[in-house]
């Protein structure tokens, strides 16, 4: 290094925007924000600036930056054991098994740790489901996805991907996919077969852009799997766990799945932790080594878990996802300005399109970063805005009056 290098604070942004595009794979293309604390809704920038987190991680710190109970259950467990294996029991799986079947009325859970490993380990079920239950003959099974889906980053998972960049390169992909349109119940009843054992859809397509079906789809695609006797998965890895005023997502449209898939805002964003919840008896199937993932259930992940559901429901963050959510819904949709096409979602699971000739959304997150608020663009005209679930009334408001003048400008 030059005298002149090394002169420079060690922490400066554009220093460590430098040595991150030198050395990392080069995978994302974030916002030239370099941040290093947070709490709440908010997190500061290496030079000290404050910014309201209109991200959440993808709706992984659901209860905000850093909950000091998280904070406690974590450095407590720490302290005590992180990492016993599968191999030996420990005394916090029980406890979060029994807490999240309970909250979720489900019957069984397996845990992992990210999402793509909760979607995988359902996708390996429904297959073993559909052969030994539903009597599929072997290597024969189906399951049925939906265009514009986002699971994962897995080969298996972007095998069946409809988008060109997520897929492409990747090849050759796992066969036994079958791919209809979002929203489409006779798409679903056209291609269900004998051997479908499974169909995996996201309440909201949350990657495709905050996108929600038509009233009645889930009630239809609810029947339609009962009827053919097939395995009901829901991806709520992103709308669960309160991020659309519910617990589950599947509790606007009065339905259950068979599956469940939760993870994200799990652990309040502390650590990777997943799960798949069952509400049959499609996780009966799995014998002892059928399975496994050597963090998966580990006592960290449990006590994390367990806290960051109780702080969700105990301080009323679900109930606030509803409130706050209309609320910034509502000013958002008051916005008069020709740029906006449509302001969509639901609780504080939301999106903002633009028209196509307003420029693109991608300058106006960086607008909005300069006044102090950070949100992702994304399918170029798109800006979601799905803040922590501690989101006041006054910050909601803050979030639609700095939206009007970053399109003003
Ligand atoms: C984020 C996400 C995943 C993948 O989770 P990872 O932890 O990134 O593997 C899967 N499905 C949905 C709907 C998601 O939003």
């Amino acid at each position: 290094m030059t005298a002149t290098t090394l002169e420079r604070p060690a922490r400066s942004a554009a220093d460590l925007i430098a040595r991150e595009a030198h050395y990392g794979a080069r995978n994302y293309k974030p916002l030239d924000v370099v941040l290093t604390r947070g709490e709440g809704v908010y997190v500061w920038d290496v030079d000290g600036k404050r910014y309201l987190d209109c991200l959440s991680a993808y709706s992984a710190v659901n209860q905000g930056h850093c909950h000091p109970r998280i904070v406690a259950a974590m450095t407590e467990q720490a302290s005590r054991l992180t990492l016993t294996s599968r191999a030996f029991r420990n005394d916090q799986l029980p406890a979060f098994y029994e807490e999240l079947c309970e909250l979720t009325n489900s019957h069984m859970a397996l845990p992992m740790n990210s999402g793509a490993e909760a979607v995988e380990s359902a996708l390996k079920t429904v297959r073993k489901w559909g052969y030994e239950i539903k009597g599929v003959p072997e290597g024969q099974a189906e399951i049925i996805v939906c265009s514009e889906n986002f699971h994962g980053r897995t080969l298996a998972i972007v095998g069946f991907s409809s988008d060109e960049q997520t897929r492409g390169g990747f090849g050759p992909f796992a066969p036994g996919f079958r791919m209809i349109p979002f929203g489409d119940a006779a798409a679903l009843e056209a291609a269900i077969t004998p051997n479908t054992v499974g169909f995996l859809v996201e309440p909201i397509q949350g990657e495709a852009g905050v996108m929600i079906p038509p009233a009645g789809y889930f009630t239809r695609v609810r029947e339609l799997c009962t009827q053919h006797n097939v395995v009901l998965i829901l991806d709520e890895i992103q709308t669960g766990l309160g991020r659309t005023g519910k617990l589950l997502a599947e509790q606007h449209e009065g339905i259950e799945a068979d599956l469940t898939l939760v993870g994200k805002a799990l652990s309040g964003g502390f650590y990777p932790v997943s799960a798949v919840l069952s509400n049959s008896e499609v996780l009966g199937v799995l014998k002892p080594g059928d399975h496994g993932s050597t963090f998966g259930g580990n006592p960290l992940a449990c006590a994390v878990a367990r806290m960051a559901l109780k702080v969700l429901v105990e301080e009323g963050m679900i109930e606030n996802a509803e409130r706050a959510g209309a609320r910034l819904k509502g000013s958002l949709a008051s916005i008069r300005h020709p740029a906006i096409k449509e302001v969509r979602g639901r609780g504080l699971m939301l999106a903002v399109e633009l028209h196509p000739e307003a420029g693109g959304a991608r300058p106006v997150c960086e607008d909005l970063m300069a006044r102090g608020f950070l949100c992702k663009d994304t399918h170029d005209h798109t800006v979601r805005i799905s803040p922590p679930l501690v989101l006041t009334a006054d910050q909601a408001d803050g979030i639609s009056e700095a939206f009007e003048a970053a399109l003003r400008r």
